[in-house]
């Protein structure tokens, strides 16, 4: 299938969810763009997302991405965007892909909503350590703190004159 239909099925999808049909989504910009985004559970082994570098590509589970959905609403958002931090900075390391995503959600609009979603799923998991991404519990408090950062940066460039 044509990588564009893939994306506007896609769309298309993540816009007839209720929870979801009134509030913008971040979107890849630049380069990105030109990323496919396939929907295909085989490709994700059971994972709500993977990414592949070469060629790049987005791959996403729906079913997953519904389960998510339903207890955390928006969370399943952050792992899409994850995704493309592994392909933006060209990485594996998963600290880097949820620091860029946490980041990148910051300064999206409704941003905050989706990260709020994924603390909060992480908080509630059991508190396992993954040698790829620490703790759950680390793992939110890496995304909290990543996206702070972006906030205070955003702060601190806006002219004098513009803050109230
Ligand atoms: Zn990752």
């Amino acid at each position: 299938m044509n990588r564009f239909i893939v994306a506007a099925l896609l769309l298309s999808v993540l816009c007839l969810v209720p929870a979801a049909g009134a509030r913008a989504q971040w979107l890849p910009t630049g380069a990105l763009k030109a990323v496919p985004v396939v929907r295909d559970c085989n490709e994700t082994s059971g994972d709500v997302a993977v990414s592949r570098r070469n060629p790049p590509a987005v791959y996403l589970c729906p079913i997953v991405v519904k389960l998510i959905r339903k207890n955390y609403p928006g969370a399943e958002h952050f792992y899409f965007v994850h995704e493309f931090g592994h392909l933006a900075l060209d990485t594996s390391d998963e600290a880097e892909a949820d620091c860029w995503a946490a980041k990148t959600l910051a300064r999206a609009p409704n941003g905050g909503r989706y990260l709020r979603a994924v603390i909060e799923l992480l908080r509630q998991r059991p508190d396992e350590r993954s040698p790829r991404y620490g703790t759950p519990g680390e793992r939110a408090e890496r995304i909290r703190f990543c996206a702070e950062e972006e906030r205070a940066n955003a702060l601190a460039t806006v002219p004098a004159s513009r803050h109230r």
